[in-house]
């Protein structure tokens, strides 16, 4: 039954149908075991720097390896899992597991790079997110600049009070914010001045408009402008092709991301990157 979707991954569930009722309730079930038994895993997509090509950091994002069905991506289970409030175990899952990967590099005395986590909305409403952040670092000896975390800007509509105090006790501790998806959600463009944020990742929709390498996408410069004005860093996602990238360049964007370099991929392969510059011009 499984699916390619528009974005070349295999999906376990029908996209068209939204994943029914029946296809809910299996994987609501099956979560929290899940868990437990060792199903999800992170797969690592490497950030890159564009004035010499290193990397400069890793997105983690998990995935369910489902004994029955193969690899299953967030779409499919995420916004379950915040319904069922699971999310909140999900990412005490990720951050944990981050820290343990971290831990494993540096026992193998590798170079390491900050990793960043994707926290949902939901674990930032919940008023210990910041507190049980800082007890899992401390327990695996991780430095707070070395686990990063993103949020998107859906995460600012309500219950604000809470998640911004999360965020700016992590903030004031050095931990960097990214903000995800930037320029899709709700964002007034006068209070990212306020938010505890260091960076902001435009979204992909945006750079995909990037036809050619002359083709300057008036939201995607724009942004770049408005982050430097702002003293933050700015990071391209999706970049797929070379046109892409060189338009991003001219437009002075500083980090990219995207299948033109790598795809998320296992631990195993991302040890490869962590080493030396991935790519030249
Ligand atoms: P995101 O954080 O915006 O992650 C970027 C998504 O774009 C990832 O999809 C990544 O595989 C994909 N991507 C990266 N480069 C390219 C490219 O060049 N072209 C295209 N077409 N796609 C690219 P993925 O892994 O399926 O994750 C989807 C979303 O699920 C993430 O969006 C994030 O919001 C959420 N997610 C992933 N892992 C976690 C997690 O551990 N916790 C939470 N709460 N959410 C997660
Ligand atoms: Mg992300
Ligand atoms: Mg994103
Ligand atoms: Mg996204």
């Amino acid at each position: 039954k499984a699916k390619k979707s528009g974005r070349g991954q295999h999906r376990f569930f029908d996209q068209s149908l939204n994943t029914t009722s029946v296809e809910k309730f299996a994987i609501e079930q099956r979560m929290p075991s899940a868990i437990t038994d060792g199903e999800f895993i992170l797969h690592y997509q490497p950030k890159i720097r564009l004035q010499d090509y290193r990397v400069v950091g890793l997105e983690s994002l998990i995935r369910w390896q489902h004994p029955d069905h193969g690899l299953i991506f967030p779409l499919d289970f995420i916004e379950i899992a915040q319904e069922t409030r699971l999310i909140v175990d999900l990412g005490a899952w990720v951050i944990t597991s981050v820290c343990r990967q971290l831990d494993s590099w540096r026992t193998l005395g590798m170079d390491l790079v900050p990793v960043a986590v994707n926290v949902s909305p939901l674990e930032l409403k919940t008023e210990t997110f910041a507190d049980r952040f800082l007890t899992i670092l401390k327990q695996y000896d991780i430095p707070l600049d070395f686990i990063e975390i993103e949020v998107t800007e859906n995460a600012f509509i309500d219950d604000r009070e809470i998640v911004i105090r999360n965020l700016q006790a992590l903030f004031d501790r050095g931990v960097k914010i990214y903000l995800d998806d930037f320029g899709t959600g709700f964002s007034s463009l006068d209070h990212i001045r306020y938010l505890p944020v260091n960076a902001l990742k435009i979204d992909r929709s945006f750079v995909k408009e990037i036809r050619n390498s002359y083709h300057e996408n008036p939201i995607v410069s724009s942004t770049i402008i408005l982050a430097k004005k702002l003293n933050l860093t700015v990071v391209a996602e999706g970049v797929e092709t070379n046109d892409q990238l060189i338009s991003l360049r001219l437009a002075g964007c500083e980090q990219v991301q995207g299948y033109l370099f790598s795809r998320p991929v296992p631990e195993k392969k991302i040890q490869k990157f962590i080493i030396s510059p991935i790519r030249r011009l």
